[in-house]
């Protein structure tokens, strides 16, 4: 019997964002098929692992602090292995060794995938790899963590180089999954069950693949699966076409969600970030969303405190939320990133400044969330039944089409149920409702 086999236990904890997410599916089915068995209590593990996300300091100080506390079940059992992968592993390397000495393995956003191979101490295999280059596009299997949904992700990396974005630098340069392998995923997956997929890419709107871009991988995975529910994410607005709404408008299984990420509503404060794109040219393609699609919602993303940003450019910040009127905003404060463009100047709003302008910013995006929901009372919306709600077995929670959480009293409908609700009820973050049918769409 050899090691792997006696110490075969695993349990990994994901930092980050959707494509760190759908990365760590993927290596959990790739140590599953290798007999490792996963364990949810990382006290019984042998080997634990985190994926990491680089994007904001924050995020790193977590895993350093897991890193720490997880360090007790090395003591007591010397076997136990440590493993970081992902962002974190890829931006700092050696590093992570020097800093935190009890981890073992260090893998890059290239080579995770060969944690099995690391772990069985196989020959050309180093504790320690983050070069580029290395990977295999089509072995990159997606895989679901649930029997309904999953990610399919389409490209990786990034080349766009926000100025304040690590993402290029620990993902490395945009690639593309072909569209036929696409295809061929999504199909699996649909007659595993699967309800509801979700197109991952950083900049799902600049894939390009043998004359396929992003309109029409859309088109293709709509009309060659039969998946019912499609959403991809995340769309870069400089690259965001016209015809991709009408593709979305054309065909109902896209769903009616468009995550859209502003950063900033001064054209002074985009140009130093880097996005080529001005508030004027945004707003069209808000415009041109909202003419094309009877119903649709729109989320963004926002960063308070870039360097030298004034508090007039911050303002006009606040004034495009107020206008564009968003669904839900993930709003950041500005955290300097070594090695990003940047992180070269001056990082020179206060902490406090940032933190004032990012709590009003998150009040009023909380006011126009609530409202924005409010528009939903009355209205029945299909909704992908998920489980039961986190914070009581009496209900069940589900995903409408726009991506909102809806809850519902549980009648003992499955997960993976598309179900008709009625929303009776909202605040800004939930919609209540009932099910108007009681039969199964
Ligand atoms: N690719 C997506 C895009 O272009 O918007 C998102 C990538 S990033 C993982 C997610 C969000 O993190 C960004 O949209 C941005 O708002 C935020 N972010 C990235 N770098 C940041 C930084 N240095 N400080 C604060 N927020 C940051
Ligand atoms: Fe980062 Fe910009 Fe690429 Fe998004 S588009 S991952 S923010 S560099």
């Amino acid at each position: 019997m050899n090691e792997i086999a006696r110490n075969n236990k695993f349990h990994i904890t994901t930092f980050g964002c959707q494509m760190n997410l759908a990365d760590s599916s993927t290596l959990v089915a790739t140590l599953l098929t290798r007999g490792y068995q996963r364990v949810y209590d990382e006290k019984e593990a042998d080997l634990i692992i985190f994926n990491t996300c680089s994007v904001r300091v924050k995020a790193e100080e977590r895993v350093f602090g897991r890193l720490w506390e997880v360090y007790k079940y090395k003591k007591a059992n010397p076997k136990v292995k440590i493993a970081v992968v992902g962002c974190m592993a890829q931006r700092l390397g050696e590093k992570l060794i020097e800093k935190v000495p009890h981890v073992d393995f260090v893998l890059g956003t290239d080579r995770l995938f060969e944690l099995p191979d690391v772990v069985q101490g196989h020959n050309g295999f180093h504790p320690v790899m983050t070069a580029f280059g290395h990977e295999n596009m089509d072995a990159i299997k997606p895989v679901r963590e649930n029997a309904f949904a999953g990610f399919v992700t389409i490209s990786r990396g990034c080349d766009n180089y926000c100025t304040y974005c690590i993402v290029p630098y620990v993902r490395g340069r945009e690639r593309a999954h072909s569209a036929d392998s696409i295809v061929e995923n999504v199909k699996r997956m649909t007659d595993e069950g699967v309800v509801e997929i979700m197109l991952l890419g950083q900049n799902v709107n600049s894939y390009r693949w043998n004359g396929t871009d992003f309109p029409k991988l859309l088109e293709r995975v709509a009309a060659e699966t039969d998946i019912r529910r499609i959403r991809y994410m995340t769309s870069h607005p400089k690259d965001l076409s016209n015809r991709l709404v009408d593709v979305m408008a054309d065909n109902e299984k896209i769903m009616p969600h468009i995550h859209l990420p502003l950063q900033s509503g001064a054209n002074r404060v985009l140009e130093k970030m880097g996005r080529k794109y001005t508030i004027e040219h945004y707003n069209k393609i808000v415009d041109y969303i909202r003419a094309k699609l009877d119903y649709v919602t729109i989320t963004t993303d926002l960063i308070v405190g870039f360097p030298s940003e004034t508090e007039a450019e911050y303002e006009a910040t606040l004034r495009a939320v107020t206008d564009i009127q968003y669904d839900s905003a993930f709003m950041f404060r500005y955290s300097v990133r070594p090695g990003t463009i940047a992180a070269e100047y001056d990082d020179d709003v206060s902490e406090a400044d940032k933190i004032r302008r990012l709590n009003r910013l998150i009040d009023r995006q909380q006011k126009i969330s609530f409202e924005r929901n409010q528009r939903e009372l009355g209205q029945v919306r299909y909704s992908l039944v998920e489980g039961l709600s986190r914070r009581s077995e009496k209900f069940s929670r589900a995903r409408t089409e726009g991506n909102k959480i809806v809850l519902f009293e549980n009648s003992g409908v499955e997960p993976g149920a598309v179900v008709r609700v009625k929303i009776t009820s909202a605040d800004a973050f939930t919609l209540h409702g009932e099910i108007v049918e009681d039969k199964r769409c």
